[in-house]
């Protein structure tokens, strides 16, 4: 399943994001779906996706913004409007003074945190929530996205969590997920009723976190509306979702350029203009193998090359990729899966510049969004 690139690409200066506003819109439209056939509501998570030059058209689609503390709320009060919420492991008392205003819903991730907050959270008239944790792990592979792990710092423990403690609280808030079905937000749900069902009727919202994989061709979109919607009559809250990747899942793209070749023991290195860890530390962090437009795995294909970034991290290798023509100093590589988690990760080490930010539109006309300079790297090192 190749994507088509209908946009110039010999026009793109690189290191660029490319994000197209069509892809945008066709992930939107599913996560529409849900929201009408539901009633529920459907936050951004701003951790995964925070280019707001495409918030406007996003807001045509969804409710609000989650964010992780206070920039992140002052982003998405200022360019998304709508709902604002917030949760972070544990607010500064100077952060929480400032992010009370500009949002709706504040979540508190421990019991101390909330009662630490509790007068002034209370005296704001907002909507407060605690992070509860189901203990119900999901996932294998990445453990470092796994917050039911034990010794998590994330999420109040059903044994911890007294009635009295929930006197101010308006809803709970898990966020177990990461890149799946609704068959585990399924799972995940018998868990925290059978842990914190004996609350919920009180509660007047319950919101369900990300990591649900919604736009992914293969999700599930029928039992995701069946579970809102049974949770939603059988306790008579309303239900929050907040993906963040499934927002701009296949959206967007980082175009590159190959600067040098050369062979090492049998290896040929193509080294480009792009970094894994700079522009793409995920391929690294995660890890994971992106994929780039007309390639296949190593051998695949008659020509093979070993992608690695300009830096001076032996480690900065983007993955092994055949191609049925040979590249050349110049050639152009597009890796695909770029809006997520990638923008918002991005860093100066080694001096790299930061990518361009571009998007197309859906007459496929290219628009420079951004683009920095030396500043960009100076500007954080004294
Ligand atoms: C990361 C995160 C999200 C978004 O997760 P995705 O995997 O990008 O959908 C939502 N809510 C919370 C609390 C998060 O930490």
């Amino acid at each position: 399943m190749t994507p088509e690139i209908n946009w110039d690409v010999a026009s793109v200066q690189t290191p660029a994001f490319v994000v197209e506003e069509h892809l945008l819109r066709k992930n939107l439209a599913r996560l529409q779906h849900v929201k009408q056939a539901t009633g529920c509501k459907i936050l951004l998570a701003q951790k995964a996706f925070s280019m707001f030059y495409f918030y406007p058209l996003l807001a045509e689609y969804l409710d609000g913004t989650t964010a992780s503390g206070i920039y992140e709320a002052r982003l998405g009060f200022e360019e998304f409007g709508g709902e604002t919420h917030v949760f972070s492991p544990a607010y500064r008392p100077e952060e929480f003074t400032e992010v009370l205003p500009l949002c709706d819903h504040v979540v508190f991730n421990s019991l101390s945190q909330w009662h630490y907050y509790k007068k002034e959270a209370m005296a704001s008239g907002k909507s407060l929530g605690l992070r509860i944790n189901p203990e119900c792990s999901t996932q294998e592979g990445h453990a470092i996205y796994d917050p039911c792990a034990p010794g998590s710092r994330l999420g109040i423990l059903a044994h911890e969590l007294t009635a009295e403690d929930l006197v101010g609280i308006d809803g709970l808030h898990f966020h177990t997920l990461c890149e799946q079905n609704a068959d585990d937000l399924v799972t995940t749900l018998q868990a925290v009723e059978a842990k914190f069902g004996h609350y919920l009727s009180q509660m007047k919202w319950l919101n369900f976190g990300g990591g649900h994989h919604i736009t992914r061709e293969d999700y599930d979109v029928a039992t995701l509306i069946q579970t809102i919607q049974r949770i939603q009559d059988t306790y008579q809250v309303t239900v929050y979702l907040e993906p963040g990747e499934a927002v701009a899942l296949n959206a967007g793209y980082l175009v590159a350029q190959v600067l040098d070749i050369t062979q090492n023991h049998g290896v040929t290195n193509a080294i480009l203009d792009t970094s894994a860890t700079c522009h793409m530390p995920d391929v690294l962090e995660m890890p994971y193998r992106p994929f780039v437009i007309n390639s296949g795995q190593a051998n695949e294909k008659a020509y093979t090359y070993r992608f690695g970034g300009p830096t001076c991290l032996a480690g900065d290798v983007i993955g092994e990729y055949s191609f049925d023509e040979p590249l050349t100093i110049g050639s152009k590589v597009i890796f695909c899966d770029m809006a997520i988690y990638s923008m918002v990760k991005t860093n100066t080490f080694n001096g790299m510049p930061l990518a361009k930010m571009m998007a197309v539109d859906t007459e496929n006309n290219l628009t420079l969004v951004r683009e920095f300079g030396y500043a960009a790297f100076k500007e954080r090192l004294s």
